[in-house]
């Protein structure tokens, strides 16, 4: 019997023994994978990537959802992410779809680093100050209106956006950088917006090594201030935006073209031209394009009001980085005609400053924010010269459902602005072809360059039918077989 037991003992032994190796071996195993934490299953917002391997937990962008009406259950803190495990995050460009979560990451204790261009660190704390600042605007409103209820609080703080400060690290382009154990990024040009890049990610774990690339958003080639999005030629996967995968724009040179015939005719009629502005990107464009038109004299100098504090900002970053300009812009700058050509261009910091253009007589350009015209100083500008036939309003980016700017696109007769109904009597133009983003030709162009090293494609920002149709070219033009990742899939390399 004693002799039985000792045997049966020594047979679990073994069994332990050999359960513990293979556990040991399976640890000793590359582990290589991506959750997708946003932007995905048919959703453009929300970008942020999970990069896992045995020794390391690294982020790639952390950004908002933003637009759909369960916004609120999705600006989390994802399951699969867990602050104290994380070893350092790395951002793609400062958009708030992009970054708009990173103050969660300070407010649960991280005090890792966050790579980033130097000038997407100062965009994206410009960004996030005025994405709290929001948040807290937001949760009083909800709160004054509903007043039996406990009051709401904001997602994140302004201090929570000011702990990301210390923590930021300056990635340069074109320069591989060691984030974590066995992971190295290298950031190239993505042409979207100042400072962003598309991430070439190199990871090694237990003797594999394999390159990821990450899009980020493209900006259409040829675009003005920027450089063209950097051509890749090897990868083994690749996450790629698809915004527009289903379609171009509207070439930039007819857009420019007929805005100078808008302008024209309004500087004819002493009309004020309204222009409601995403404060980065948009609003430095359209100045940039002024100056071009003045001075090639397509237009006589007018004045121009940039009536956006954020906006004033935004551009100030532009002047501090003119490294990252394309030659044109880059010569234009240093030889001092850009400044030269905007000398009728008036900043407006104070509200008091804004007001007092309710006084000034057209022919002018007054250039406020918000983009869609859900608030800020544009709307009493609107409120103010809509019932007036000389006035014109520039539609000039995205104008979602249920906002002032589309119905003004959509022709309202009348619309409600502080409480006021406001006869829209001035001509509304709708410019399409001014987009940060890359087309369907220049998206196929990019991912052209890296299909001969038939990588693994994985679609994403992109909703459903722009993601199916670009899928369905990148198979029949190039023979790559994308995925369309649900929200929260793992992708494993
Ligand atoms: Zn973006």
């Amino acid at each position: 019997m004693a002799s039985q037991r000792a045997y049966l003992r020594l047979q679990q032994m073994k069994t332990a023994i050999v359960l513990g190796a293979i556990y040991v071996i399976l640890r000793l195993e590359a582990l290589m994978e991506i959750i997708v934490c946003g932007a995905a299953g048919g959703e453009v917002t929300g970008s942020a990537y999970l990069v896992r391997t045995n020794k390391a937990q690294v982020l790639i962008d952390f950004g908002l959802f933003q637009g759909s009406s369960h916004v609120d259950e999705l600006n989390v803190m994802p399951p699969q992410i867990d602050p104290e495990k994380l070893t350092a995050v790395v951002l793609t460009h400062a958009h708030l779809d992009h970054t708009g979560r990173l103050p969660l990451l300070t407010k649960h204790g991280y005090k890792k680093p966050i790579f980033a261009t130097p000038a997407t660190i100062m965009m994206a704390n410009l960004i996030l100050t005025d994405s709290a600042f929001l948040q807290r605007a937001d949760a009083e409103r909800w709160s004054r209106r509903h007043p039996k209820e406990p009051p709401m609080e904001p997602l994140y703080t302004a201090a929570d956006v000011e702990a990301l400060n210390p923590l930021y690290r300056e990635l340069d382009y074109g320069q591989a950088t060691t984030v974590a154990r066995g992971i190295s990024i290298t950031a190239h040009e993505a042409g979207h917006m100042l400072g962003s890049t598309s991430l070439e990610m190199t990871i090694e774990d237990n003797g594999t090594k394999k390159v990821v690339v990450f899009s980020g958003d493209l900006g259409p080639r040829g675009a003005p201030i920027l450089r063209d999005s950097h051509s890749f030629s090897h990868a083994d996967l690749v996450f790629m935006e698809s915004t527009y995968g289903d379609r171009n724009h509207r070439p930039l040179l007819e857009t420019a073209i007929e805005a100078r015939e808008i302008i024209n005719k309004a500087i004819q009629t002493k009309g004020k031209i309204l222009v409601p502005v995403f404060a980065v990107g948009r609003a430095q464009l359209l100045l940039y394009l002024l100056a071009g038109a003045f001075q090639r004299k397509t237009l006589p100098p007018f004045p121009i009001y940039l009536d956006s504090p954020m906006a004033i900002k935004a551009t100030q970053i532009y002047r501090e980085h003119v490294e990252l300009f394309d030659e044109e812009a880059l010569a234009m700058s240093r030889s001092g005609e850009l400044s030269a050509n905007l000398r009728t261009l008036k900043t407006c910091e104070s509200a008091a400053e804004s007001k007092a253009l309710n006084e000034v007589e057209g022919p002018c350009m007054i250039l406020a924010g918000s983009g869609m015209c859900t608030g800020g100083r544009i709307l009493h500008h609107l409120r103010h010269n809509l019932s007036n036939p000389s006035t014109k309003v520039l539609i000039v980016g995205y104008q979602s459902h249920g906002s002032l700017g589309r119905r003004l696109v959509d022709r309202a007769e009348t619309v409600r602005i502080f409480g006021d109904e406001v006869q829209v009597r001035a001509s509304i133009h709708t410019l399409g072809g001014f987009s940060a983003h890359a087309g369907q030709t220049d998206l196929m162009n990019w991912i052209g360059t890296l299909a001969k090293a038939s990588p693994s494609v994985v679609l994403t920002h992109g909703e459903d039918q722009p993601r199916q149709h670009l899928g369905r070219k990148l198979r029949d033009d190039l023979k790559l077989k994308p995925k369309f990742p649900a929200l929260g899939e793992t992708i494993a390399l």
